[in-house]
C-alpha cells in the first residue's frame, strides 16, 4: 500500500473586499475601504452598529450597517464587547459577508491575494506515494485553485492543469472547471506523486512552513 501525506493548507484572503459608492466630497464613484472600527451608538433600550469604510482617495467615511435598532436586552455581552473592541473577528466576518455587502453596492471588489497556513495531518511520511491536500477557508476566497496550486507548488499552471487533466491530480468535489473556479472550503486535491519527476522538491513545496 502507498503511503500517503495529509496535510492541511488553511487559507486566508489578505484583504477584505473594497465597496464602490458615490464619495460626496470627491464627487465621484470611489472604492471604499474597510477601516476594521465600528462605531456603535446606544440610544435608550436600543442599539445601532456600524463598521466604518474610507474612501481610498479622500478618507471621507462611509458607514456599513451591521446592527440597526437592536434591542440591547437581546444582545449578547460579548458581541457587545467585540463592537467595542473592534474585534478583527468580528470586522472580518463582516466585511467578507459578499450578499450582504452587495446590497449596499453593486460593485463589490475582491482580491485574490490570500495567505496559507500549512498544517501536518498525520505523522511525516518519508516517501510518500500519494499527497492529499485539503483545503480550509473560513472566508471567502477569490483566488483561482490552479493559481493556488501553481503558486504554493512552484509549478506552471499549465503543469497544474496537466496533471488534473491525466487525473493524477484529483479535486473533489470538483469537475472539469475546478481548476478555474475560486478555492471552496472542504475541497481535497490528491496528488499522485508517483510518476512524478521532481518528487522530493514538490512534497517539500507543499510542507513548505509547515506546523
Ligand atoms: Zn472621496
Amino acid at each position: 500500500m502507498q503511503d500517503i501525506l495529509r496535510v492541511l493548507w488553511q487559507v486566508t484572503p489578505l484583504k477584505p473586499p473594497r465597496i464602490w459608492q458615490n464619495c460626496s466630497r470627491c464627487d465621484a464613484r470611489t472604492p471604499f475601504v474597510c477601516s476594521g472600527r465600528f462605531r456603535i451608538n446606544a440610544q435608550r433600550k436600543r442599539l445601532d452598529a456600524w463598521l466604518i469604510y474610507r474612501c481610498a482617495s479622500c478618507d471621507q467615511t462611509w458607514n456599513y450597517p451591521v446592527l440597526e435598532r437592536g434591542l440591547l436586552k437581546n444582545i449578547d455581552p460579548s458581541v457587545f464587547r467585540a463592537l467595542s473592541e473592534n474585534c478583527g473577528d468580528l470586522a472580518r466576518r463582516h466585511a467578507f459577508d459578499l450578499p450582504r455587502l452587495r446590497r449596499y453596492s453593486d460593485q463589490v471588489e475582491e482580491f485574490a491575494e490570500v495567505t496559507v497556513e500549512k498544517r501536518l495531518r498525520d505523522r511525516c511520511v518519508h516517501e510518500p506515494g500519494q499527497v492529499v491536500i485539503s483545503i480550509a477557508s473560513s472566508l471567502p476566497c477569490r483566488i483561482r485553485l490552479d493559481r493556488l496550486l501553481a503558486g504554493e507548488l512552484g509549478l506552471s499552471r499549465s503543469t497544474v492543469q496537466r496533471l488534473h487533466d491525466a487525473a493524477m491530480l484529483v479535486v473533489s468535489p470538483g469537475n472539469r472547471a475546478a481548476m478555474r473556479q475560486p478555492v471552496r472550503d472542504g475541497q481535497t486535491v490528491a496528488i499522485d506523486l508517483r510518476s512524478l519527476e521532481r518528487t522530493p522538491d514538490l512534497v517539500s513545496a507543499i510542507l513548505k512552513g509547515a506546523a
